[in-house]
């Protein structure tokens, strides 16, 4: 199969990208190696190039347009907040922004009922890690080695993976340990239920062995997304609240990329009866319209800066545009059902259709996932579970995945991928056809990273 074609416009498209070439400083990015696509447009699921080629976006962006692109409902409410009072100081009380905040706390779980606005992610969490070192009084927060928690100073150190070592100088106040996941099991254990009682005994250790009174926080994505969508064994985030219970430690729950309807769920947090103290929400809140993060916070730590100020805000903390973009984004996708949809796309849609690629496919190791957020570990060998590419591979290394991609993009599927795995996170709202449409790309796409088993 080819791109679905749409009208092009090659010389806008060549201007787009000689402007960004000459003056777009990107992300994550050696500057003179990239080529970025220029995207002329974007609805729904797909969006189209300069050149005519329409892509399924099995991305959802950065896993973030949980109700696709240009949803009308929300882009009218922003164009009728611009109209009616486009920005405002966060010191006031404004109609939408108190809106958002309600309608967040009444969906966050257990008694999470105050929420401090951030423009992200990354933000949500450094308050977060604040918030918790002050509530406590303690300097320690231990996070996950398989974790991505944001790029700024303490979200990137709570960061496991690679894209933190260069900004890692070992002196954050973070420790790190393994958290569950069976497939690569860092405990050789060989059951869900060995891996959870493992797993949460290793916790046990570190904190233990760190001391119990340094530890302000632990933090855990609830489903850990770019590293890899592994899904918690039964009973390891209740032991984990258990444990932080007996502690006096500080749970942070970081529902950035897991909350707001990836899972199936409000929050993934939900799928385990699970309440934080602290839990950190971006990207789904508003599917990204406006720039817009969050942390939700417990009674007792809203206790701890009642009658003490809280020392951290943010000019632009819950900015009118970006909540009528949130009050907008949650109201559809109550109208909608999204919520509902993307459980029932995992159950009836991804989960099946995904094991019977897999089961095609010798360079699929593993599928994993639920609701609109699947990983598929890709491997040169079924038996060993050696990774398709190195850990972190670049270069010619990383050509297997390279091909990979290029092989779901010449077919007009655009993919998520990360080391040795694809993700399938599409919008939440995507239909069946659309999904089952992309499936078969990805299908055709994988026999590219099935030359590379050996
Ligand atoms: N936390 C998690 C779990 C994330 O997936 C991300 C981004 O992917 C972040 C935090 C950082 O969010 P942002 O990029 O909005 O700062």
């Amino acid at each position: 199969m080819t791109p679905h074609r749409v009208p092009a416009d090659p010389a806008k498209g060549a201007a787009v990208k000689a402007a960004d070439r000459a003056h777009v400083f990107h992300s994550w990015s050696a500057q003179e190696l990239i080529d970025p696509l220029a995207v002329a447009g974007a609805e729904g699921v797909h969006f189209w190039d300069y050149d005519g080629n329409r892509y399924l976006d099995f991305t959802s962006g950065l896993v973030y347009t949980n109700i696709g692109y240009q949803h009308p409902k929300v882009v009218a409410a922003v164009q009728e907040q611009a109209a009616k009072m486009t920005t405002f100081a966060p010191a006031f009380a404004i109609d939408v922004r108190s809106e958002a905040a309600r309608l967040v706390a009444e969906r966050t779980p257990g008694d999470l009922d105050k929420i401090f606005f951030t423009n992200g992610g990354a933000e949500a969490v450094e308050n977060a890690a604040r918030m918790a070192r002050l509530h406590t009084g303690r300097p320690k927060i231990l996070s996950a080695f398989r974790s991505y928690h944001g790029a700024t100073s303490t979200a990137i150190n709570l960061t496991g993976d690679p894209r933190r070592w260069a900004s890692d100088t070992a002196t954050s106040g973070v420790v790190r340990f393994w958290a569950p996941f069976l497939y690569r099991s860092a405990f050789y254990a060989t059951t869900e239920a060995e891996e959870c009682e493992r797993a949460l005994a290793h916790l046990e250790d570190t904190i233990a062995f760190e001391g119990p009174a340094s530890i302000a926080a632990i933090i855990l994505e609830t489903v850990p997304g770019t590293a890899g969508i592994m899904v918690p064994p039964a009973g390891y985030l209740a032991g984990v609240r258990e444990i932080c219970d007996r502690y006096g430690i500080v749970f942070i729950l970081d529902e950035v990329m897991s909350g707001f309807g990836r899972t199936g769920e409000w929050f993934a947090a939900d799928h385990a009866d699970v309440v934080p103290d602290l839990l950190t929400f971006a990207k789904g809140v508003n599917s990204g319209y406006v720039p817009l993060g969050g942390v939700a916070i417990s009674p007792a730590i809203a206790e701890t800066f009642a009658r003490r100020p809280y020392p951290g805000g943010l000019t632009y903390s819950g900015h009118p545009l970006a909540c009528a973009a949130a009050v907008a984004t949650i109201n559809v996708m109550e109208e909608e059902g999204v919520v509902a949809h993307a459980a029932r796309l995992g159950t009836d849609v991804f989960g099946p259709a995904l094991r019977e690629i897999a089961a095609r496919h010798p360079s699929v190791g593993e599928v994993r996932g639920l609701g609109a957020f699947w990983a598929l570990d890709l491997v040169r060998n079924q038996e060993t579970r050696e990774p398709l590419v190195p850990y972190n591979a670049t270069g010619e290394a990383n050509a297997p995945m390279a091909a990979f991609a290029a092989a779901c993009k010449s077919t007009g599927l655009w993919p998520f991928v990360n080391m040795n795995r694809t993700h399938v996170v599409p919008a939440c709202n995507i239909t069946a056809e659309e999904a089952k449409e992309g499936l078969t790309l990805l299908d055709e796409a994988l026999s590219v990273a099935d030359e590379h088993v050996a």
